[in-house]
């Protein structure tokens, strides 16, 4: 036929896109379906936290936004294993992991991710890293915005009880107690500020899947998140 096809070339490996809600566990089910998958692994909330780190660091406040922007500009983020094979976040150079997990720098995130000039600091290098597939990555916007033609698209979600039953269990094994209502507060605010913003919001994709967490043994969701993916083509494990 004479038409000319439009579409782009097709990746060899897919993309899977996982996004949510604070709490859902993202992270823990994207980290194992990239494990069983031997794919790339990539938080883009670290890259924001870092960026709140660097504010932290430079006292630049949530409302100078030139200097934000400027701070993520000029960033340099690697995501590199250690000897465990686990993901850790280098920030110019040094691995930040630790600092970007405390919950001040997490509170802090969401206001510096609302900056434009750093949501487009950061988005084209996350666009680039994730360009060849092959890669699962997590965040609030991967499915709409990063990689809305990502072959995979799952919305992980779990009610907000168990949202926060999840973050207070995750921090106490941190060694951080916080109180049922401390965290709760903490998660409506970043929710609701993720979910309002004009920018990149949270929203679920209109082709994405959409997984209720709760009751669900963490495999359960990495089995069906990981049969997406292959019959996407990502192989299997
Ligand atoms: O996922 P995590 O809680 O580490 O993300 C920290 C903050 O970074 C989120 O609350 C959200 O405001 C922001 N974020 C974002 N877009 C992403 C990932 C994270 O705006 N893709």
């Amino acid at each position: 036929m004479g038409s000319t096809s439009k579409t782009p070339p097709r990746r060899a490996r897919p993309v899977i896109a996982i996004d949510g809600p604070a709490g859902a566990g993202k992270s823990t089910v994207a980290k194992a379906v990239a494990d069983r998958l031997g794919f790339i692994y990539i938080d883009t909330g670290a890259m924001y936290r870092a960026v709140a780190l660097l504010a932290v660091q430079h006292g630049t406040g949530i409302h100078e936004p030139e200097r934000l922007a400027a701070l993520a500009e000029s960033a340099r983020f690697e995501f590199r294993r250690d000897a465990r094979g686990r993901s850790r976040l280098h920030l110019n150079g040094a691995d930040v992991e630790d600092d970007i997990r405390t919950p001040e720098i997490g509170r802090l995130s969401s206001p510096v991710s609302e900056v434009a000039g750093v949501r487009s600091a950061l988005v084209p290098l996350q666009r680039a890293m994730g360009a060849g597939g092959g890669v699962v990555m997590e965040g609030r916007d991967i499915q709409t915005n990063v990689f809305p033609d990502a072959e995979v698209k799952v919305f992980l979600t779990a009610t907000e009880p168990e949202r926060v039953r999840r973050r207070r269990a995750d921090l106490a094994a941190r060694g951080i107690e916080k109180s049922l209502d401390e965290v709760l507060f903490e998660i409506r605010e970043r929710d609701a500020r993720d979910s309002s913003r004009s920018l990149n919001p949270l929203t679920k994709a209109d082709d994405a899947v959409e997984i209720l967490t709760d009751g669900m043994p963490v495999d359960e969701v990495v089995d069906a998140v990981t049969s997406l993916a292959v019959k996407a083509g990502a192989g299997g494990g």
